[in-house]
């Protein structure tokens, strides 16, 4: 058999705040979020509105998106064709809470956004917010005629009412276990899970047909029997790769809905899911802003990342083409210049399978481990080639550094005091990381963290750390 499909790891609960503008919802989000959000390495210089977070509650990870950045319209004018769109895309997402403003009182358009909801085929948690406390829970009065089940008191500001809340969203999510390793086929070989992402028609379902090649994969569409995500497996130079979602992917093509809306949620979903990403551009019409959201994401979730600039067929080129194409993505997606660029055509098969002995490279270095060792003289040496300037008076000193985890590398490095490193300073270390360890193709994670406690004594037995728990 050439190609087989397995279901594999679950993709974390998506959960969705929505409500109208000034309800609270990203004060919400930002409680919810808060000590999650310290891991992701905000790229300076880049601003994109950060909608989604990581979040996690009695040891139930999920992912968190406030829909208030999610509509498609800028203005903040309220209407009710916006929220019908965000409606739609809530259906992607597993949950809902949607917030009502306790403070303001019932509006004329809540009812109207609750009918909609009341469609959506996902649980929904009706939330009051701006109950600030015990003492007026009478704000909550009003929204009883509205007829729902239950109706949680909260102050996303104050945090009353978050824990109960939190508390039923997560019930129904599984636990979350250890983190997955890898998957390994039978002979001992890492699976590489990869995505195929892109806006609507960049090429996406044309390259995993040819990926796949002429074996269709069935779909059944009777209810109860279509899962969200359907991977494909395909073994391309004996390496085994897990190509995820497909399913979402080519289905449409038999529906043939050409009007699909770009979903935030089933992009995130996917990406979480994946250690590369195949990041895909239409080349006749060069890098959009969108292509470029779907870069952050990517940058985001931690991916390793190619760029496929597809339909190449199409570009007319000179002996500059190329380079103003590889110009054009390193400068709109800053943030991923370590992303290798390859030109295809998934019509004509130029280059398509040649993207694997890339995305090889690229997973080798994503799923490295550098020695203490050597990571330690990597750094000693920029450190004594650029010392870091005095950051608020403080001479910052470097005690020693280690790599934590991989896919993608994750350095920890431990300082006097971790809050000053500056930036710039932050990007100089982990740029000479990757110079000295061979990492110029992944992401790679740089935390500071302050040195463990001295005064306890070494434990001469495990000849530890100062400090280290025996
Ligand atoms: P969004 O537009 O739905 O994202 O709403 P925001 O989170 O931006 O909040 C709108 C306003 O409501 C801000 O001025 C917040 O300070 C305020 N607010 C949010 N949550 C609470 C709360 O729990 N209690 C009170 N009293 N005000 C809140
Ligand atoms: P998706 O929405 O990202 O899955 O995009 P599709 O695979 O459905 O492709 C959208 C359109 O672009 C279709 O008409 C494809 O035939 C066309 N297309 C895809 N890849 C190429 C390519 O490499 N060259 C050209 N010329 N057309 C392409």
């Amino acid at each position: 058999m050439r190609q087989k499909n397995i279901s594999h790891l679950q993709p974390r609960p998506v959960v969705a705040v929505s409500g109208r503008p000034n309800v609270g919802k990203s004060t919400l989000f930002n409680r919810i979020t808060r000590t999650k959000d310290a891991l992701v390495d905000n790229f300076p210089g880049v601003t994109r509105d950060r909608h989604y977070g990581d979040a996690s509650w009695n040891d139930r990870d999920f992912v968190l998106i406030d829909t208030g950045g999610m509509h498609f319209d800028k203005n903040d004018t309220f209407s009710e064709s916006i929220f019908a769109q965000a409606c739609r895309a809530l259906e992607d997402a597993d949950a809902v809470i949607h917030l009502l403003d306790g403070k303001a009182g019932l509006s004329p358009f809540d009812a109207d956004i609750i009918r909609m909801l009341r469609q959506i085929q996902k649980p929904v948690f009706y939330a009051v917010n701006k109950v600030d406390g015990h003492g007026q829970e009478g704000r909550m009065d009003d929204f009883h005629t509205l007829g729902m089940d239950r109706l949680y008191p909260v102050s996303a500001e104050h945090g009353y009412g978050v824990h109960d809340l939190l508390d039923s969203l997560t019930a129904g999510f599984d636990e979350t276990g250890e983190t997955p390793g890898p998957d390994l086929q039978s002979d001992g070989t890492e699976i590489r899970r990869i995505a195929v992402a892109g806006r609507p028609n960049v090429g996406k379902s044309s390259l995993i047909n040819r990926i796949l090649g002429e074996d269709r994969l069935i779909v059944s569409d009777s209810p109860g029997t279509t899962r969200d995500s359907i991977d494909s497996l395909r073994r391309i130079n004996k390496i085994p790769y897990l190509l995820v979602d497909t399913a979402g992917i080519r289905r449409k093509k038999k529906v043939s809905q050409k009007l699909e809306k770009f979903s935030v949620i089933k992009s995130l979903k996917s990406l979480d899911r994946c250690d590369i990403a195949l990041i895909m551009i239409d080349a006749s019409e060069g890098m959009t802003d969108q292509d470029v959201t779907v870069a952050g994401y990517a940058h985001d979730r931690g991916c390793g990342c190619v760029f496929l600039l597809n339909k190449w067929d199409k570009v007319e080129k000179d002996r500059h083409t190329l380079k103003k194409y590889y110009e054009e993505v390193k400068t709109a997606a800053k943030f991923l210049s370590f992303a290798p660029i390859m030109t295809i055509s998934a019509l004509t098969g130029l280059r398509a399978l040649k993207i694997f002995p890339l995305v090889e490279e690229v997973y080798a270095q994503y799923s490295s481990r550098v020695g203490t060792g050597p990571l330690n003289r990597i750094l000693g040496q920029a450190i004594e080639k650029n010392e870091p300037s005095l950051t608020r008076g403080r001479r910052i000193k470097f005690y020693y550094a280690t790599q934590i985890s991989s896919r993608p590398p994750l350095f920890v490095c431990f300082v006097n005091y971790p809050g000053a490193v500056h930036f710039s300073y932050k990007r100089y270390l982990m740029n000479q990381i990757r110079a000295g360890a061979g990492l110029d193709k992944t992401p790679i994670r740089l935390i500071f963290r302050q040195r463990p406690n001295r005064k306890r004594p070494r434990n001469p037995k495990l000849g530890g750390k100062p400090g280290r728990k025996s």
